[in-house]
């Protein structure tokens, strides 16, 4: 048995969402059906995310803290950040999920299907799941896959973290700035760090991070925790009311290049996690409007999503993490230090001039970049 739509987006996680999203509130697809098939339900809030915009946002009314300052800490600097007239923000997954469906199931030309997608065959374009078949006129596909880790020519370092929601009797938290990075303690000779996002006086997300070209044994955060939370934070009685853990690919493999005219990848497979940093939930929102605006002008729905130069300098950044591993917390002391945090956010935005961002490389400068500029363009 199969059934039939006019647009198929396999995975309603992040970017899944967000295009059914912004498909259910644009009057050109009204008459369109669409179906978002996904094996999970979604009922469990599996992430949160962190983002920065200026002022007010659409997500504003689930979010559930925002902060305009910050700090970012090294064992030399300790930089109090003024974000204005940005705020950083945090949305618990579970939110956005249960936002998105509740918005989406009272339309009738949406569908949400749980099933999983085993295979797609352009040629029909039938996308084959574990349940039933599914027809399309186009496919918005998020799986990602996992070629990318076998694959010599490209940089693969991860993002890998635990973190814990530690709640404590007494406040000990200023929830008005938030810590973006403290290097403090260190993984070894690592890209580590912790960050901490205070939600009240009694509350916060306490993670440990690392940017490595290795994944680590689960009790390695959890001493890291421990330590961070004992020995910087001062704190010794806390409980810990929930825990996050996740690893990001942080790559410059193309994963895009998988599209076809009529099959977009989205999301992470549509390479939109930025290499660098690994943060995705603003450039989803921007790259879903531009297929929204490339379908109505007839374009190749992926036209303009990715800009080379970003690339070639998250390349540049990820090789100089992957070769030299120890610098991360001189760059990023550097990067916080001699950048305004809205020549850093308008950069990591990809909104920079040429010019901008050789005042940010240059700000950055150590010999290794050059020797990576090297070996990624050749
Ligand atoms: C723990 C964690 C924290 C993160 N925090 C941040 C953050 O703070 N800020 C930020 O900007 N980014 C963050 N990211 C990075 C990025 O924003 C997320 O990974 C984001 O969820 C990526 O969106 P996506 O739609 O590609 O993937 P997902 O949101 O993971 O969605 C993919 C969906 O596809 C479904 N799926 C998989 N296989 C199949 C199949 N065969 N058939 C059908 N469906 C399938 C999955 O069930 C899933 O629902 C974080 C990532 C992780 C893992």
């Amino acid at each position: 048995m199969s059934k039939n739509f006019n647009y198929i987006i396999i995975g309603g996680g992040l970017a899944g969402l967000q295009l059914a999203l912004q498909l259910s509130r644009d009057r050109f697809f009204e008459q369109k059906t669409i179906a978002i098939i996904d094996p999970s339900p979604k009922t469990e809030n599996d992430k949160t995310w962190c983002f920065w915009e200026k002022g007010k946002g659409q997500w504003d009314s689930i979010i559930t803290k925002s902060w305009d300052k910050s700090r970012f800490i090294s064992s030399e600097k300790n930089i109090e950040l003024n974000l204005e007239p940005y705020k950083y923000k945090m949305l618990r997954s579970i939110d956005f999920y249960n936002t998105a469906k509740s918005e989406l199931l009272k339309l009738d030309n949406f569908h949400f299907i749980e099933d999983k997608i085993v295979r797609i065959d352009e040629a029909s374009m039938f996308a084959y799941g574990e349940n039933e078949s599914y027809g399309a006129i186009h496919i918005f596909d998020s799986r990602i896959t996992s070629e990318f880790l076998e694959d010599p020519k490209y940089t693969k370092i991860f993002q890998h973290f635990k973190g814990w929601i530690i709640e404590t009797e007494t406040p000990q938290f200023d929830p008005s700035e938030f810590t973006m990075m403290d290097f403090r303690l260190k993984y070894k000779e690592s890209t580590s760090f912790t960050y901490v996002l205070p939600i009240s006086p009694t509350k916060a997300l306490v993670e440990f991070t690392f940017f490595t070209p290795f994944i680590t044994e689960e009790k390695v955060y959890d001493e890291f925790l421990e330590n961070y939370i004992k020995n910087i934070l001062k704190i010794n009685n806390f409980k810990i009311t929930e825990t996050e853990k996740g690893v990001i690919p942080m790559t410059d493999f193309p994963f895009h290049k998988e599209s076809t005219p009529k099959i977009t990848k989205i999301g992470s497979a549509g390479s939109w996690i930025k290499g660098s940093t690994g943060y995705s939930f603003k450039h989803t929102e921007k790259k879903v409007a531009m297929i929204i605006e490339n379908i109505k002008a007839g374009k190749d729905l992926s036209d303009g999503l990715l800009t080379k130069r970003f690339r070639l300098y998250d390349a540049i950044f990820l090789d100089v993490l992957s070769q030299t591993n120890e610098m991360g917390e001189l760059i990023f002391s550097n990067f916080y230090s001699k950048n305004s945090i809205v020549e850093i956010f308008k950069y990591l935005d990809e909104e920079t001039s040429i010019s901008e961002e050789l005042k940010i490389m240059l700000s950055l400068y150590h010999p290794q970049f050059i020797k990576s500029f090297f070996r990624k363009i050749f």
